[in-house]
């Protein structure tokens, strides 16, 4: 990694969005996932629980995954 001063959780440091690979922060992953309709991975990691069998990142999968996964 090249860029360790981000607080970025995203494990997937392949991604050329990751900030690790560039000096542009969140803004590339945030524009890359409004266009998608997505979450950023980092907001699924405010979910202790296993995300190894998530598919669905879009903002209505991850609503459920937090409501399915919230504990009482
Ligand atoms: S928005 Fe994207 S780049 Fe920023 S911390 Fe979350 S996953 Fe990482």
């Amino acid at each position: 990694m090249t860029n360790q001063k981000h607080f970025c959780t995203c494990t997937e440091t392949t991604c050329q969005l990751n900030p690790c690979n560039h000096d542009l922060g969140c803004d590339p992953c945030i524009r890359k996932n409004l266009n998608k309709g997505e979450i950023p991975g980092c907001f699924f990691h405010l979910i202790d629980d296993d995300t190894s069998q998530l598919h669905d990142f879009t903002i209505e999968g991850f609503v459920k995954f937090y409501m399915d996964t919230k504990k009482p």
